[in-house]
């Protein structure tokens, strides 16, 4: 930047960096073409991020911490606690970074990689406004998610800002009992709670909310597990999201096998409630997350 003076140059040295990501592995699924980056940050950190391809463009999962301090008991991201947040620019970046490397616009972004968004909820507010400003990456909020395992004060927060994306809970359990065992969130937070704090935030933004459920084989899966999940649903105006649960090295939880998650599907819907079973893209790459920075990172 030869056009400001050498004093301001050498200030910017000392007080400032840029940002960005830089690809380290692109592991690219020759079933349906998603694209698994690991990532690494300007202090040797890595972090992960997935480009998919769908009917209505190109979407990118996006990263929003190192590690995750929320332990929750079937991911990979949180297994080593957290390192620290990511800034806006960082989790900008890995859009950026993506779609350059493939040479594809961006249409859609969920911020459901590795992480806890409102556990970093001053960056993802301001990543929110860095990618859907004209200058940025103008992406509009309704094609944007955010997914959280339930941080009550952030939605709380989130709901303030009245924003319209659509908010995601990984919610995973019908009841304090099962969920206790697999999300310590919810000794804070419990269902109660959290899904009182979703009905506020629907009251403000009238958006439907998505509940996020990971179906683990003899944990969450069985039919009155769908029944009492109908249950608590009622008088929220949302879409259940069914997850085949992946299985990660460290932990001993298995998927169920297609018939009872159909069956599973099923019962909620006889019980009013919309659900759909998640289409598993990249299959061949392990792209759900956490996976490729433990190994990378040798953690
Ligand atoms: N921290 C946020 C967003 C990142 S996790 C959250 O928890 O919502 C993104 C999604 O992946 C969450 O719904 C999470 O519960 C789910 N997930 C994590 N590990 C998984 C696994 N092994 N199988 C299926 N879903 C998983
Ligand atoms: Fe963190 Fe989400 Fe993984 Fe839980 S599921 S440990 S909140 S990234």
């Amino acid at each position: 930047m030869n056009n400001i003076p050498l004093s301001l140059r050498e200030k910017l040295k000392e007080t400032c960096y840029i940002a960005g990501v830089k690809i380290v592995r692109r592991l690219v699924s020759s079933i349906d073409e998603t694209v698994k980056y690991l990532f690494s940050l300007y202090d040797g950190e890595y972090i992960e991020s997935v480009l998919m391809k769908y009917e209505h463009g190109y979407t990118v999962c996006v990263s929003t911490q190192v590690g995750c301090r929320m332990g929750c008991k079937f991911c990979a991201s949180g297994l080593n606690g957290l390192t620290r947040s990511l800034t806006a620019s960082e989790i900008l970046a890995q859009i950026i970074t993506a779609g350059k490397d493939r040479n594809v616009r961006v249409s859609n972004v969920v911020m459901m990689g590795m992480g806890e968004p409102l556990d970093n909820f001053e960056n993802s507010k301001r990543f929110l406004k860095l990618v859907t400003s004209e200058d940025g990456l103008g992406i509009g909020l309704r094609h944007i998610s955010l997914s959280t395992s339930g941080v009550v004060t952030g939605i709380e927060k989130l709901a303030l800002l009245n924003l319209p994306i659509t908010l995601s809970i990984s919610l995973h359990a019908p009841n304090d009992e099962i969920r206790n065992t697999m999300m310590p969130v919810n000794k804070k937070w419990n269902i109660d709670l959290l899904l009182k704090a979703c009905k506020k935030y629907q009251d403000v933004t009238t958006r439907r909310i998505s509940f996020e459920y990971a179906l683990i084989k003899g944990v969450n899966d069985s039919p009155q597990c769908a029944e009492q999940l109908a249950k608590r649903l009622k008088g929220i105006m949302c879409h259940v999201n069914l997850i085949p649960a992946n299985p990660v090295k460290e932990n001993s939880f298995e998927k169920p096998d297609l018939k009872s998650i159909k069956k599973f599907k099923e019962m909620l819907e006889s019980k009013g409630i919309n659900a759909t079973i998640r289409r598993t893209l990249g299959a061949d790459i392990n792209a759900s997350c956490g996976q490729l920075r433990k190994k990378e990172a040798r953690l």
